[in-house]
């Protein structure tokens, strides 16, 4: 089995998730009391979500490519970055390391490519909804993306940072996104991707007829497979 590089903390809510199902999947492709292998590192979400507030990309790109060349030190095989919005800054984490960098968003396209999906509905923080970083790369996958209205978006990345991220899951933010996410489909999008790694925590597949791309599931499942893939 190969070892999985985590680079969370962003929130730790979501990271505690990827830890859990990253372990479960591992225990459901090799039985027994077979665990995953993992290196990780947990930064300090607060410093993090300061910086993104104040524009400060070119920090939060050293920060990660220093913690993921400490995972890649610690015997990591691979690394995911367990947030969507960091990806922003995925380019200069990737260029600092030598392993491979499992993205969040090529693992989605994959999931939604694999079910015929077209147009699909995106949220998230207002940096990956409203920034071209992650809808781009969406889009080379041939993907079409629509996000939500101004004021839906910012509902959306307010409940991410002064709820979800805080671990609070509101039964009234639970019913906002569920009508975002009905909005989205009468703009055509044919499913809904949970571009926010704690979004999954609030809204689950079993509250909409909406065909769900939790990216947390989507990224984990992407790790267990890597790990459980044979040594090149
Ligand atoms: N975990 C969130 C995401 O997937 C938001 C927190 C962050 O800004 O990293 O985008």
């Amino acid at each position: 089995m190969k070892t999985i590089g985590l680079l969370g903390g962003m929130s730790w809510e979501s990271s505690l998730l990827y830890y859990k199902i990253i372990n479960e999947g591992v225990k459901a492709k090799l039985g027994g009391l077979h665990s995953a292998k993992i290196v990780m590192v947990s930064v300090d979400f607060e410093e993090i979500e300061i910086l993104q507030h104040k524009d400060k990309w070119e920090k939060l790109g050293e920060i990660l490519a220093n913690e993921a060349q400490n995972i890649e030190r610690a015997g990591a095989e691979c690394l995911l970055i367990c947030t969507n919005t960091m990806h922003k800054v995925a380019h200069w984490v990737e260029s600092a390391i030598k392993i491979p960098l499992i993205h969040i968003a090529d693992a989605t396209a994959k999931a939604l490519l694999q079910d015929g999906i077209q147009k699909v509905g995106l949220l998230g923080t207002a940096f990956t909804m409203e920034q071209d970083f992650y809808k781009s790369r969406l889009q080379e996958h041939g993907l079409e993306v629509v996000v939500p209205k101004k004021q839906d978006r910012e509902l959306i990345h307010n409940v991410i940072y002064n709820e979800l991220c805080l671990g609070e899951c509101k039964a009234t933010s639970k019913e906002a996104y569920l009508e975002i996410i009905e909005k989205l489909t009468k703009e055509g999008a044919e499913g809904v991707i949970l571009g926010c790694t704690e979004i999954g925590m609030l809204v689950k597949q079993s509250d909409t007829k909406v065909k769900l791309y939790d990216t947390t599931t989507i990224h984990t499942q992407s790790a267990v497979e890597f790990a459980c893939s044979a040594k090149e």
